[in-house]
């Protein structure tokens, strides 16, 4: 039997945080990390496309809930302890400097997520925690006073345990023994397939757009803007990201075939379009329509919806008809795409689903069924959107449990 003061099962990016911060603030107590690869910390080396978005510059805690689907009411009070600012202060202090991309997201400035494990595997050995690789854990009991953990090599015993086992369904399950419940799990963070020949070839073209899911009664379910990026096989970019991680509850019994609607001119309506486009033609006269894109659209998907239109290449503004225009102004933003699946995102995904955030305390993290059990990280029914914010999530999540203990 080994004996320790806190046990941490699982060992990842809030697995680490957690023991890190509950080593410094409890010096002297004896930490074990249970891991169940031989490797640990590996999703954060793939992290960010290998490059580890740290978090993202949002400094309000109240806009930065906005960013999780999942856990938006529950971490509120939790940032305000600690969130995004106090991120780049830990890692400054160990001598990590983060920067900030245009659109928010934080990278270390060495691009390379093998900068922040080495932050944690020498912080790690630095304060005397113990890291347990091939440990998986087969079950967690309560033995009078102290917790009881089996893994695939021993037996560890502790008065305190975190459980930062990430999207694990075994993990899960043995919750469920401890009577937690947990949310269904379902993906989050993915791309719509989506074969349609106004976008087929067009693989790399981005621009800003308002995507809508529509519902069967062609009602508006679920929408998004930002930019869309055209792919191999459908749409990414962050409108769509955005939709996926909101409408994951909502897409996974449609089985992910559903319409949405694409405007690509996000943020004028039908009506304005057609408004500007009779006054393109009268100012534009005999200059050829899908020459020229209009709207700062990129060209190749300007004269896609041109074509789509019914308007042909040698037309000019002068020749085309009051129909013609019409359908333009409707293909550039009521156009509607089948999506017919899903594909994995790279950069990012996660899994939304978890422990139930009802049974916990999230002044502490701990449990409310059970005295020092704590959770951290994914294993709660918390995710957010791409952008440094699921990392935030375990880095926030590890810094009060550790508090806490
Ligand atoms: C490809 C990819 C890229 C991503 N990029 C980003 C990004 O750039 N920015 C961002 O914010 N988020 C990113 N994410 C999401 C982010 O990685 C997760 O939200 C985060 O890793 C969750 O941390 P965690 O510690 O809760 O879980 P994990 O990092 O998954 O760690 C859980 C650990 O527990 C171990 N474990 C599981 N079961 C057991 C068991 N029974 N016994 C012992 N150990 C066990 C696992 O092996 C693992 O090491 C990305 C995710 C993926 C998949």
């Amino acid at each position: 039997m080994n004996t320790a003061d806190i046990l941490i099962l699982g060992g990842g990016a809030a697995g680490f945080f957690t023991a890190i911060n509950a080593a410094e603030a409890n010096p002297g107590s004896r930490i074990i990390i249970l891991e169940r690869g031989k490797e640990v910390l590996t999703k954060v080396k793939v992290s960010g496309g290998g490059r580890c978005n740290v978090t993202h510059a949002e400094f309000d805690p109240k806009e930065l809930t906005m960013h999780y689907p999942r856990g938006e009411k529950e971490l509120l009070g939790p940032f305000h302890h600690f969130m995004t600012g106090d991120t780049i202060a830990w890692f400054a202090e160990r001598g990590i400097a983060l920067k900030t991309e245009s659109d928010g997201r934080m990278f270390p400035e060495s691009d390379s997520s093998q900068t922040i494990i080495d932050c944690f595997l020498s912080e790690a050995d630095r304060l005397g925690i113990s890291v347990l690789r091939n440990h998986s854990v087969k079950s967690i009991q309560k033995k009078s006073e102290a917790w009881l953990v089996v893994t695939t090599e021993g037996n560890f015993t502790a008065q305190k345990v975190v459980v930062a086992t990430g999207s694990n369904t075994k993990m899960w399950k043995l919750l469920e023994n401890l009577n937690h419940s947990i949310v269904a799990p379902v993906p989050s963070l993915f791309t719509f397939n989506i074969k349609d020949i106004r976008i087929d070839g067009l693989q790399g073209v981005a621009t800003p757009a308002h995507i809508s899911v529509l519902g069967e009664q062609h009602e508006i379910i679920l929408e998004s803007e930002g930019p869309l990026l055209i792919t191999h096989w459908g749409m990414s970019g962050p409108a769509v990201l955005k939709l996926s991680a909101w409408g994951a509850r909502l897409l996974a019994p449609m089985n992910y075939a559903f319409t949405i609607q694409v405007n690509w001119l996000a943020g004028l309506s039908f009506e304005t379009t057609m408004e500007d486009l009779k006054s393109l033609k009268k100012s534009l006269n005999k200059k050829l329509v899908a020459s020229h894109a209009q709207f700062e659209l990129p060209k190749r998907l300007w004269q896609r919806l041109v074509e789509t239109s019914g308007i042909l290449e040698a037309h000019t503004w002068a020749e085309i008809t009051g129909e013609q225009l019409t359908e333009l102004a409707r293909q550039l933003t009521l156009g509607t795409f089948e999506v017919n699946g899903k594909s994995t995102f790279k950069e990012e995904f996660v899994t939304a689903g978890g422990i139930d955030l009802k049974e916990v305390n999230f002044k502490t993290f701990e449990s409310r069924l059970h005295e020092g059990l704590f959770f951290a990280g994914e294993v709660l029914n918390i995710d957010a959107i791409t952008g440094g914010f699921n990392f935030q999530n375990a880095w926030t999540g590890g810094y009060i449990v550790a508090r806490s203990l």
